[in-house]
């Protein structure tokens, strides 16, 4: 089964991508973990990534959509994964569908978590100095929001029509989110 948790930064897409994950005993994608450990160990994507990253833009579709074929094609995501973080643009939404699509296999459920911006931004702030990314500045967080409506959310729209977006309402607590979330998958 391929879950995609789609939502804005801030929305819970970690935590409930995590929780989602242990349960279904799928592996979790995620590229901005991906994306940070490449940061950190000074790869040439990290080095480049970085510069975007920092700003809260969006890391160029030339660099990332050969980094989501590879995770997307390995072995231990054949029977299933659940994605976190991706696909943020048209062309990635593209490329996901091809490389599941060579192997007879579709996105089976995408869940939209629903926050509103103010809470985005109160719990982007609040995580600030426990996580220490350094894209959690007033800056970076205000572009990341921007971004996310502009090139992540009409996504939503392309998806609508497939009938398999749920709404999932995120400002409860992340006991009763991953209770909806179990509700729509059905385990
Ligand atoms: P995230 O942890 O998903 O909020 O991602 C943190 C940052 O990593 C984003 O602001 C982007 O700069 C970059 N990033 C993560 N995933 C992607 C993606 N699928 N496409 C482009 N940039 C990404």
């Amino acid at each position: 089964m391929f879950v995609l948790i789609l939502g804005a930064p801030g929305s819970g897409k970690g935590t409930q991508g995590k929780i989602l994950a242990e349960r279904l005993q799928l592996p979790k994608i995620t590229t901005g973990d991906i994306l940070r450990a490449a940061v950190k160990d000074g790869t040439p994507l990290g080095q480049e990534a970085k510069k975007y990253m920092d700003q809260g833009q969006l890391v160029p579709d030339t660099l990332i959509l050969e980094l989501i074929k590879a995770e997307v094609s390995k072995p231990e995501a054949k029977n299933g994964a659940v994605f976190d973080g991706f696909p943020r643009t048209a062309a990635q939404a593209e490329l996901v569908d091809r490389v599941l699509g060579a192997e007879g296999n579709r996105l089976n459920h995408i869940l939209l978590l629903d926050v509103p911006e103010e809470e985005l931004v109160r719990r982007l702030m609040s995580r600030a100095p426990v996580e220490g990314r350094s894209d959690d500045t007033p800056e970076a967080i205000k572009t990341r929001l921007a971004v996310y409506q502009r090139d992540t959310a009409p996504l939503v729209a392309h998806y609508a029509q497939r009938g398999v977006m749920h709404h999932v309402p995120g400002t409860g607590t992340i006991d009763q989110i991953a209770e909806d979330i179990r509700r729509i998958i059905g385990r």
